[in-house]
C-alpha cells in the first residue's frame, strides 16, 4: 500500500531527521530503493520526474508496477509514491493514475498565480488524503530539460504559499539540480532560517541532495528540512558500476550479458548509496 507523505514527514520534523526521496527510473531503480528502506526499517518517498513517467511507459504503469513490487517483496515500511516537479497538467495525471504525493512546481509562474494553481490543488489532495509539495524560488541546475537560475525564495512569498495548506514546501536556498561546481558557495542557513521563522513547522524540502557536504545537510535538517531529494547521485553510482562491469570485459565471460547480470553491479551500487544518505539522513528505524 502507498502512503501520503505527511505522517512520515510530521513525525521527521519532530524527531529532527530528513525523509530521502530517491527518484526512480525503471524496474530496478523502484526494487534496489524499496529493499533498502526495508532492510533499514526507513520510511521512503519514489519520486518520478514527469520525463522519466514518460519514460516507464505513464504513470499509470509507474503505480501499478509500485504497488505490485511493494506487495511481492513485502515491504511494509511506510512508502509514498511522489511526482516530482510536475506541472498542473502532471499533477493532475499523476492525481488520477494513484499516486499518493504530489509535488506542483508552479516556482516559475508570477506568484499570484503559483497561489491560485496551488490552492486549487490543495483541495484536490486534502479531498483525496494526498501529500502536496509546493515550490517557492526556482532550484537552480537543469531538470527534464528546464533550467533554474538557483535563486534564493522570498519567506514572505513562502510564508503565502505554506498558509494554503500544503504539506511540505520546496524553497531555493541556494541548491541546485546535478553535480554542483567548484565554486558553488554553499548552502545559505540565513535564508533558511528566515524562511523557517514565517513558516514554522512545515516539513521544508532540500532538493538537489547530490553532492551537498554531510555537515550541510545537518544543520539544514536541525533548521528545519525533513525530506531531501536525491536523483543524480544514484545515477552516477549506477553508471559507474556499470561502467566497470564492462570495462572488466565480464559482458563478454560466460553469460555476462545477461541483462540481469549486467544491471547487477549497478543495482548494488544504488543501494549502497541509498543507504549511505538514509544514514545521513538519520532516517534509519524510523519506519
Ligand atoms: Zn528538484
Amino acid at each position: 500500500m502507498l502512503v501520503s507523505a505527511k505522517e512520515m514527514l510530521t513525525k521527521a520534523r519532530a524527531g529532527k531527521y530528513a525523509v530521502g526521496q530517491f527518484n526512480i527510473n525503471n524496474l530496478e531503480w523502484t526494487k534496489s530503493i524499496l529493499l533498502t528502506a526495508q532492510e533499514l526499517n526507513s520510511p521512503v518517498i519514489l519520486g518520478v520526474s514527469e520525463g522519466a513517467g514518460k519514460y516507464m511507459c505513464g504513470f499509470k504503469t509507474v503505480t501499478e508496477m509500485v504497488k505490485a513490487m511493494v506487495d511481492e517483496l513485502k515491504i511494509t515500511v511506510p512508502v509514498a509514491l511522489h511526482l516530482d516537479h510536475g506541472t498542473y497538467e502532471g499533477a493532475k495525471k499523476c492525481i488520477e493514475a494513484g499516486f499518493s504525493s504530489i509535488m506542483f512546481d508552479g516556482s516559475h509562474y508570477p506568484i499570484e498565480e503559483n497561489i491560485e494553481k496551488t490552492k486549487e490543488l490543495v483541495a484536490t489532495c486534502n479531498e483525496l488524503g494526498l501529500s502536496l509539495e509546493a515550490e517557492v524560488g526556482s532550484i537552480g541546475g537543469e531538470e527534464d530539460g528546464v533550467v533554474g537560475m538557483g535563486e534564493c525564495a522570498d519567506p514572505d512569498e513562502c510564508k503565502m504559499i505554506a498558509d494554503l495548506g500544503v504539506t511540505m514546501l520546496a524553497a531555493g536556498i541556494g541548491n541546485i539540480h546535478g553535480k554542483y561546481p567548484e565554486n558553488w558557495p554553499g548552502l545559505r542557513f540565513d535564508v533558511l532560517a528566515a524562511i523557517k521563522e514565517k513558516v514554522g513547522d512545515m516539513p521544508l524540502v532540500l532538493h538537489g541532495g547530490t553532492g551537498i557536504p554531510a555537515d550541510m545537510i545537518k544543520e539544514a535538517i536541525s533548521l528545519g528540512v525533513a525530506k531531501i531529494n536525491v536523483n543524480t547521485e544514484c545515477q552516477i553510482a549506477f553508471a559507474e558500476a556499470t561502467r566497470k562491469y564492462i570495462e572488466a570485459g565480464k559482458d563478454l565471460q560466460g553469460k555476462g550479458f545477461d541483462p540481469r547480470k549486467l544491471l547487477a553491479p549497478g543495482a548494488e551500487a544504488i543501494k549502497a548509496t541509498v543507504k549511505e544518505k538514509m544514514e545521513l539522513f538519520g532516517s534509519v528505524n524510523k519506519a
